[in-house]
């Protein structure tokens, strides 16, 4: 892993948000730069920077950029991916916060890249705040002629939208987020067409995350090749890391990838409340598979290391839990979330996620049984791959983890109640003796 260079998304710049403060930095240097070479170089830059996808699945932007068609009649479209409704997932809504022109130049570049015409940043409605601080920021883009008609006097042209989302997880699935942006229900498409061939509205569509969007103005400033040296290799650049749970110091921090999760958690989150143990660790959303408290050395946060360790890096949204946890409980509260947000459209998720709840709800009362382990593994197991949209496998994940790595806690569970959950009758209830 090379040395951090400095803060790429997220510099410690007062008042980055307001357009002249950000022009003062160098920005907006990078779309001019971008507009004076070819739409080729700029995405052979992107390719040379090895810049893999932020929003969980990894998979490398240059390359992504590749699949919209060059020449085609329809106009084309980007979609910005800001929906973050996973839980332990919180970074976007800072980079909204604390340096939008950047993120707003990344879709710039981008779309003149692919030949977009306009880009979509979907927003989950909640955040009401950011929405405001972005809108705000691209209404100054717009003042000074970086969004519009021939941008910086040139014959490129294109235009960015908010849309606000509507409150469910399932839209942060791409192809239900261009559904949601046409006015229809959340649901995901069935795959292929692809949305490069067939997105919003019938035409070429790409969608790339909020912070994957914010590294492209760093990579043409400064170069694919000087880029691809940060942190791991196979996975280079910076990280924004959402670290919550039982952390002295819960937040974001930007760091390369390639960090080791120790050093994450005890030298930057400030070690565990109480100076406990650490009991189990889910390394990217609630939706990767968890890791036990004494697995954890030498595991880094990157694609390579944490496949290795049998998990992903998602969304880099890690969640530490102490050894007091009550590790049933947590994965009832997930599993209920997932049931909840499925939306419904293939039997394995719809039925598969109420009845691994409904099993979980049993260990939580006294009615769980021996066989009921298994039973719920068999659950997890038959969702697994065999759904429309990657929901299912985000429901199955932590059941099947959770059983593998903690069995002794549903052993444990049968037949007692668990201290929170015992009925404690109010004194004058209780028949005083003697
Ligand atoms: Fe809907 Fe779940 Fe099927 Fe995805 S996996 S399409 S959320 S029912």
């Amino acid at each position: 892993m090379s040395d951090f260079p400095d803060k790429l998304l997220l510099p410690d710049i007062p008042n980055l948000h307001r357009i002249d403060v950000y022009e003062q930095h160098g920005g907006y240097a990078a779309i001019r730069k971008a507009l004076a070479m070819t739409t080729d170089a700029v995405i052979d830059e992107v390719k040379k920077s090895n810049l893999k996808g932020r929003g969980g699945a990894g998979f490398p932007t240059g390359l992504k950029w590749t699949f919209m068609p060059k020449q085609t009649s329809k106009p084309k479209y980007l979609c910005a991916n800001g929906d973050e409704g996973e839980p332990g997932t919180f970074k976007d809504r800072q980079i909204f916060e604390l340096n939008p022109h950047q993120f707003i130049e990344g879709c710039l570049i981008a779309s003149y890249a692919m030949g977009v015409r306009a880009t979509y940043v979907y927003i989950r409605g909640e955040y009401v705040k950011w929405i405001n601080i972005l809108q705000h920021a691209i209404d100054e883009a717009y003042a000074k002629n970086y969004i519009g008609n021939k941008i910086c006097g040139t014959n490129f042209s294109t235009d960015v939208y908010i849309v606000r989302g509507a409150g469910a997880y399932i839209c942060g699935e791409e192809s239900s987020l261009m559904n949601s942006i046409e006015g229809d229900r959340g649901y995901p498409r069935v795959k292929p067409p692809f949305p490069a061939q067939v997105g919003l509205w019938g035409c070429p569509t790409t969608i790339n995350n909020i912070e994957t969007l914010t590294n492209i103005p760093v990579i043409m400033n400064r170069g694919g090749d000087w880029y691809s040296k940060i942190g791991s290799s196979k996975h280079p650049g910076t990280l924004l890391y959402g670290i919550s749970g039982h952390v002295n110091k819960p937040g974001v921090y930007e760091l390369p990838t390639g960090v080791l999760l120790t050093d994450l958690i005890h030298k930057h989150a400030g070690g565990i409340h109480g100076g406990k143990k650490i009991k189990a660790v889910i390394p990217g959303g609630s939706s990767t598979m968890w890791l036990r408290g004494d697995e954890l050395e030498g595991v880094r946060m990157d694609a390579d290391s944490l496949k290795a360790a049998g998990t992903s890096i998602g969304t880099a949204g890690v969640i530490v839990m102490d050894e007091d946890t009550d590790v049933l409980k947590v994965l009832a509260r997930i599993t209920h979330f997932y049931h909840h947000e499925s939306c419904g459209q293939c039997t394995p998720c719809r039925e598969g996620c109420g009845w691994m709840e409904k099993i979980l709800k049993r260990f939580m009362s006294v009615d769980g049984n021996i066989e009921d382990i298994d039973l719920l593994l068999n659950v997890a197991n038959n969702i697994e791959g065999n759904t429309v949209c990657a929901l299912g496998d985000a429901a199955a994940w932590p059941v099947q983890s959770v059983i593998k790595k903690f069995r002794e806690e549903f052993e444990k569970r049968i037949g007692k109640i668990p201290a929170e959950n015992k009925y404690i009758p109010p004194p004058h209830l209780v028949a005083k003796s003697g």
